[in-house]
Parts: C-alpha cells; sequence; structure tokens
C-alpha cells in the first residue's frame, strides 16, 4: 500500500458530500476510503493494507480481484455486455446449469435476481402463489434483506424501523443452545423443543394461513447459530405435514462458507426453494436467485410467473458465477474451507475460549465462526447489550479498533466477533488473523472485568 493523501482526501471529500449511506446516521460515520485489494487482503491510500476477515459483507468467498472472475468478466463484457432477461443467453444458461448440478436432485430451475433480498422476495411469492397462503414464518434471529417483504420477515433490530410490519409475517424462536429459549440441557432437547415450539407456532398462527418457512441454514449477522442434529429435518417435516413450503435462506451461507455447496447439505434436508446470492460471484457483479424444485417450477409450466427484474441474469454478472465454479472445482476450495475450518480455526478458537475469560462461546464450521463475548462466563451476561450503539457499544468498537490497529479487518455484531474471511486466504494469513483476534480479546476482557 502507498501513501497518497491527497487521493485519500479527494475520495472521502466526495464520499462524506455525496454518498448516502446504509443504515447509517449519515453525520455520524466515517466511511474507511479503500484504494485496491487483492486475495485476502485491501489496503486504503494511508499506507495501510488490512486483511479481510469479514469478505466485506461476506460475499468475498474467492477474494479481491480474483484473475479468474475478473478476465471471466473482461471477456464477457468484449463480447456481449448485457441482454435482457426473456432472450435465452450462453453463459446465463451455463450458469444455471451448474447450479442445479450442485444443487439437490429434482431442482432444475433458477430463477435470476440482482441480490439477496430480491431473491427472498420471489422465493416468498412462488410460495404465496403455490400455495395459495400469505403467511411466512421466520426466526427472530434472521436476516433476510432491506426490501419490503425481506425486511419484514427480518427478526432481527432492522425490521424494527421498517415497521408497521406486514401482518402477513410472525417470527418464532430458532435453536440457540449457548442462550436456549427452552432452557435445554442438551443439543437434542435443543432440537426437540425447538421443533415443539415451531409446530405450536405453526399450529396457533393457523396452518391454513402458512405458505412458507424460511430459515437461513446457519444464522449469519444474527450468531453463527449451527442447527443442532435434526433440527432442519425436523422443519422439513413440519413443513411435509401441513403444507408448508420450505424456503432455506443460503444468500451468506452458500457457494462454500462453511465447505459444502449449500450448507443445508451439511444437515441432511432438502429444501423446497433456495435463495442465493454473495458468494455465487463473490458479488463482482451484483447477482442472487431462487432454486426451484421440480414441483413449484412445474406450476408455472402453463401459468406466468408473475415477476422479473431487467437485469435479470446479467451476463457480466453470470461469467463471473460460472468462473467461480471453475475456481472452486480446478482449487479444491469447498475440501480446503473444511480442513482449514476443522485443522486451523476451530483448534485455535477453542484455545482463545480457554484463555480469555470474555469469551463465553465460540462457535461455526468451515470459515464461518463466532466469538461470542460476555462480562461474565457464569451468568453469560453479553460483554454489550443487544443492539447497542454508541457509548454502550464502546467495548466492542475498542476490539475492532485493536484488530485494524494490527491490519486486520473484523466483522464485530453486537458482542460477537465473527471469522469470515475469504475462502482462499492463505494458511499463514489466516493464523496470523486469529493471532490479531486473540490479542485484541485482551481489551475484551479487560472491558469484562470493568
Ligand atoms: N439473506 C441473508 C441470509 C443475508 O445475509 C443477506 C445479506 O446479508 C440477505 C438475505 C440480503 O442480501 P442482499 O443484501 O444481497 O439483498
Amino acid at each position: 500500500a502507498v501513501a497518497d493523501p491527497e487521493a485519500n482526501a479527494r475520495v472521502r471529500a466526495d464520499d462524506r458530500a455525496h454518498v448516502f449511506h446504509s443504515w447509517s446516521a449519515q453525520a455520524l460515520i466515517d466511511p474507511h476510503p479503500v484504494a485496491g485489494g487483492a486475495g485476502a487482503s485491501f489496503w486504503d491510500y494511508e499506507g495501510n493494507t488490512f486483511l479481510d476477515f469479514s469478505s466485506q459483507l461476506v460475499n468475498l468467498n474467492l477474494g479481491h480481484q480474483h484473475p479468474d472472475l475478473v478476465a471471466a468478466i473482461q471477456a464477457q463484457a468484449g463480447r456481449l455486455a448485457t441482454i435482457q432477461p426473456s432472450m435465452a443467453n450462453d453463459v446465463r444458461g451455463d450458469l444455471a446449469r451448474r447450479i442445479c448440478e450442485v444443487a439437490p436432485e429434482g431442482m432444475s430451475k433458477v430463477f435470476f435476481t440482482n441480490g439477496g433480498a430480491d431473491a427472498v422476495e420471489n422465493a416468498v411469492r412462488m410460495a404465496r402463489l403455490v400455495t395459495g397462503k400469505r403467511k411466512v414464518l421466520a426466526a427472530y434471529r434472521s436476516y433476510h434483506g432491506n426490501t419490503s417483504t425481506a425486511i419484514t420477515l427480518t427478526g432481527d433490530p432492522r425490521r424494527w424501523a421498517n415497521e408497521p410490519a406486514d401482518g402477513s409475517v410472525a417470527h418464532f424462536f430458532g435453536p440457540y443452545a449457548y442462550r436456549s429459549p427452552f432452557h435445554s440441557a442438551s443439543p437434542e432437547e435443543e432440537t426437540r423443543r425447538a421443533l415443539e415450539h415451531l409446530e405450536q407456532t405453526i399450529i396457533l398462527e393457523g396452518a391454513s394461513t402458512i405458505g412458507a418457512i424460511i430459515l437461513e441454514s446457519v444464522v449469519g449477522t444474527n450468531g453463527v447459530l449451527v442447527p443442532p442434529p435434526g433440527y432442519l429435518p425436523g422443519v422439513r417435516a413440519l413443513c411435509d405435514r401441513y403444507g408448508i413450503v420450505y424456503i432455506a435462506d443460503e444468500v451468506m451461507v452458500g457457494f462454500g462458507r462453511i465447505g459444502e455447496w449449500f450448507a443445508f447439505q451439511a444437515f441432511d434436508v432438502v429444501p423446497d426453494l433456495i435463495t442465493f446470492a454473495k458468494g455465487i460471484n463473490s458479488g463482482y457483479v451484483p447477482l442472487g436467485g431462487v432454486i426451484i424444485s421440480d414441483e413449484i417450477a412445474a406450476r408455472f409450466d402453463t401459468v406466468a410467473f408473475p415477476g422479473g427484474l431487467t437485469y435479470s441474469g446479467h451476463p457480466l454478472a453470470c461469467a463471473a458465477g460460472v468462473a467461480t465454479f471453475e475456481v472452486f472445482a480446478r482449487d479444491g476450495i469447498l475440501e480446503r474451507v473444511r480442513d482449514l475450518g476443522a485443522r486451523v480455526v476451530e483448534p485455535r478458537l477453542r484455545a482463545m475460549a480457554a484463555k480469555h475469560p470474555s469469551v463465553g462461546e465460540v462457535r461455526g464450521q468451515g470459515l464461518f465462526w463466532a466469538i461470542e463475548l460476555v462480562k461474565d462466563a457464569e451468568t453469560r451476561e453479553p460483554l454489550v447489550p443487544f443492539n447497542a450503539s454508541g457509548p454502550d457499544a464502546a467495548p466492542m468498537a475498542a476490539i475492532a479498533a485493536a484488530c485494524k490497529k494490527e491490519g486486520l479487518w473484523p466483522f464485530t455484531h453486537f458482542n460477537r466477533v465473527h471469522v469470515a474471511p475469504p475462502l482462499v486466504i492463505s494458511e499463514e494469513d489466516l493464523v496470523r488473523g486469529l493471532d490479531i483476534i486473540d490479542r485484541a480479546l485482551d481489551v475484551a476482557d479487560r472491558a469484562a472485568a470493568g
């Protein structure tokens, strides 16, 4: 990274004057100017390089400026930069076929969108149309996107400011062993009680009103909550019993994050609809979509599907998606994620949990982990309150600052530090980044000690 104070000032000035940022009080933020990136790192105009342990917004699975993805986009741009969705296009079809090849049998159609939220919108639309039932159940600890239906389905506080919510959504508690809403003593008990709670929710909300249940296969931003054994198959069984469409939201965890094409594949379950985005092409060009069961797709064989987007299946985005599949196969990405997760990340995080009093729990799979921080290991009181901001969130800001000072860009959310680096990160960088987090947890320990 080379310092360029003049560029730094210009980028910052234009941004502050004219860019209206997501989820932010505009006068209270100071977006970091970024000059470039490569692999698992990016750099600014002040001479700092950061290891990207958040993969931007957990989308950059193949890292910054992957040469194969960049070349694929460049080649496609030189050939056919765009084409509207009602035409047939070679890369669009190629990508759809590759996606269906790694999806469960009996899912052979893809509807492309521009990102995750509109994938969720369209999956819900399909479920409502095929069941004739409008209500959708979603977990409190969830994020499903920022369009009108998706933000209503979202359980986390980002929904609150968007209320009054759509009345045709109801929320339920998913399993979360460390803070079990069911007071369970074991994963088996958590599964059984979470399923009983879900069934009661279905009965009391009215099975005849519920068209879909949407679930992140591993809850992402809201905690890296890995479902206990049997939970997702139990959800599947309830959906079958009550005539409900099961939508697996794979936007954050799909395409390798936990070492599977789709995270649900690690939990012995097959959904009816799969939403994806982010990792499909690392977000180099916006792309998302819905993978559709043959049964649901057939319902639109002779009846029009009432939905579409100008950029659905954009050739530049699809070219990057095709290149992603080639890189995954050539470089054994899924295998390396499983290996690095089990051999490098898990033991190191478990050692941090043993060493730092502020670490309540570490959990995750593949290259997707959470370190949950507490004031007190006995009471499990979170290091900062739920949805903390400003001074209440100061301890988390101090941990993030300690990471950045040592050249690591962390992902923090509420009382957690997540570990979600690009899947192409070298083992050496992975260890270096984990060591930085280890040292930053001293800050958490001091905050916990008060
Ligand atoms: N679903 C999940 C699980 C997500 O994590 C996200 C984004 O973080 C979305 C949906 C929304 O995706 P997008 O921001 O591309 O609209």
